[in-house]
């Protein structure tokens, strides 16, 4: 484990970690010394993250003390699966978690499927509450002192077209944050969410270059996110110079 850094020798696991601000996340945590768990429920998008982007970035050959593992966050058994997994591998629960899997199903209110409705809930809101869960348990019954950090969105708070279900999720995030930082201080657990506006990932692809033009006028430094300029304060919100940052929800957008 890397000795230097602002998470030197932490081992963060990252969900969501096959792409955009997921990988990005584990590129900047491990720049700052941290030992990543890449999880994603596309195992080999997260291994890509590991072998790739981060051994590759660094100058290794190989993936060194960080991993790739599969993982469906809307499913408890897989979450299960996961935190057994991390403990055969390190023997202790992650310091840090990153709540970054996540999807949209966008369509209007008056023709949004039930299934799309149920299917953005379970990823989004459920999957984060299940790791929440399951990880804060671990830390708390091997005494770790740890940070989760939930990536939720800006349109948790404004709301968007065509994104009813995406934007009642995040909003969910947010609420369920900061009850999370309420019961978990007294074990030094610290809570915090994130609301990305636009961040050039592919999760916006499906959004049409029309929509993107409007919504670039919204932005003052009239441009797309770059993922690791969202990583940048998840590893802050990791690290002990957030370290009377709790329940809080921080705006990246770009002033939008
Ligand atoms: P992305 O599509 O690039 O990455 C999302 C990752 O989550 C993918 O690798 C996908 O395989 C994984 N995933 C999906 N469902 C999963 C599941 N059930 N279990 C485990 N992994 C799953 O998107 P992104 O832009 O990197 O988004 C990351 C987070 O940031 C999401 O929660 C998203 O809602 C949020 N966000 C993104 C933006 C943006 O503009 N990109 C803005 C605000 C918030």
């Amino acid at each position: 484990m890397a000795s230097k850094g602002l998470v030197a020798g932490r081992l963060a696991l990252v969900t969501g970690a096959g792409s955009g601000i997921g990988r990005a996340a584990c590129q900047v945590l491990s720049r700052e010394g941290a030992t990543v768990v890449a999880a994603d429920k596309n195992y080999d998008a997260a291994l890509e993250t590991i072998k790739k982007h981060i051994a590759l970035a660094s100058g290794y050959s190989d993936a060194g003390e960080h991993s790739a593992m599969e993982v469906d966050v809307s499913e408890p058994k897989s979450v299960q699966n996961l935190l057994q997994a991390i403990l055969a591998e390190y023997k202790v629960p992650p310091k840090i978690v990153v709540n970054s899997a996540g999807v949209t199903r966008d369509n209007w209110l008056l023709k949004l499927s039930q299934e799309d409705y149920d299917s953005v809930m379970n990823v989004n809101l459920k999957g984060t509450f299940l790791i929440m869960q399951t990880f804060a348990k671990a830390m708390t019954e091997s005494s770790i002192q740890g940070s989760i950090i939930n990536i939720s969105s800006i349109v948790g708070k404004y709301g968007n077209i065509g994104q009813t279900n995406y934007s009642a999720s995040k909003a969910g995030v947010v609420a369920m944050t900061q009850s999370a930082a309420k019961e978990l201080g007294k074990f030094n657990i610290r809570v915090n969410a994130i609301m990305p506006g636009f961040i050039d990932t592919p999760i916006i692809k499906t959004v049409p270059d029309k929509v993107k033009e409007q919504l670039l006028k919204l932005v003052p430094l009239g441009r797309l996110g770059d993922p690791t300029e969202i990583a940048e304060v998840i590893t802050f919100l990791s690290s002990d110079k957030s370290s009377f940052i709790n329940g809080a929800s921080i705006d990246v957008t770009g002033g939008y």
